[in-house]
């Protein structure tokens, strides 16, 4: 607006009234047809499961011998995947409602004291009691002083599993992921110094032209792939918004055969500031 006003202040009055309303109503448009897009995809991503549930069930009705083995190996099969298939539903309303609560809530800063050594330990402990990939190592450095930051502890807890289960889940076949963390004077953008995370693994990778929309809602570079690993694709614009409520910044690097790196900057916690 300011821009518009300025390069216009010469002309007649009524003209910046026109194109700042012509303005609006193309941003009120865009914010219309960015929520529909919203509106279509979540039906989309949830219809998908909800045809696999109907389709096994159906399956099921018919035509079933409870005396037949064969039939009650099928079903037991069957019903696996079915309660896969809810989970997944299950998780992707939850991320759906974790999204909404940050982005109503993007421009109230949070202002907690946060001990990222504590959290990052409290994240990286659940996974490995959860056990699922013994394969993986997640190794956490530390240096011996880290000052605490500003924040939400719930959201960056969720930040961190984010990250780190996404390091084990797409870059495990490098056996280890690291969790790198040092005291950083820059890179934040109110200029004080604060704290960087970084999560890094040894997998594949990820080619270039996939890295600036992974923070899109239900981008996924391989859709099957996510799916079979039950991802819901929100993971990561949680990831964008959370850090952005905090005024941090996130960044992602990858080298194709080599692995990603996926950095969060947080700011320091000043006492009550
Ligand atoms: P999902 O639920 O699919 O995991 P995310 O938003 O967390 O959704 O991630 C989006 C996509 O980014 C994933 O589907 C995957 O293709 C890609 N991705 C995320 N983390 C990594 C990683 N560490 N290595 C390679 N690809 C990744």
């Amino acid at each position: 607006y300011k821009l518009v006003i300025s390069r216009l202040s010469l002309v007649p009055l009524e003209t910046p009234h026109a194109v700042l309303e012509f303005q609006e109503t193309t941003l009120m448009k865009r914010t219309e047809s960015m929520r529909s897009e919203f509106v279509a995809n979540v039906s989309h991503e949830l219809r998908s499961p909800l045809a696999t549930l109907i389709g096994f069930i159906e399956t099921m009705q018919s035509g079933y011998s409870e005396t037949d083995p064969q039939d009650r190996n099928a079903h037991i099969r069957f019903l696996g995947i079915m309660e896969g298939e809810a989970q997944r539903m299950s998780r992707m309303i939850d991320d759906l409602l974790s999204l909404t609560n940050v982005e109503l809530r993007e421009h109230e800063r949070p202002r907690g004291q946060v001990d990222l050594k504590g959290l990052l330990r409290e994240v990286i402990d659940t996974l490995v009691a959860r056990g699922r990939r013994a394969d993986v190592e997640i190794v956490l450095s530390l240096p011996d002083v880290v000052p605490c930051v500003c924040g939400d502890r719930d959201q960056l807890i969720q930040v961190f599993h984010n990250l780190i289960v996404n390091a084990v889940k797409y870059g495990g076949n490098g056996g280890r992921v690291e969790v790198n963390v040092k005291a950083t004077e820059n890179g934040l953008p109110d200029g004080g110094h604060g704290v960087q995370i970084g999560v890094r693994d040894f997998g594949d990778g990820i080619a270039s032209e996939h890295i600036p929309r992974l923070t899109e809602r239900f981008y996924r570079i391989d859709k099957g792939r996510s799916r079979d690993m039950g991802g819901t694709g929100l993971g990561l614009a949680i990831v964008k918004h959370i850090i952005n409520r905090h005024r941090g910044r996130f960044h992602i690097e990858s080298v194709l055969g080599e692995g990603s790196t996926f950095t969060v900057r947080l700011p320091a916690y000043k006492g009550g500031a």
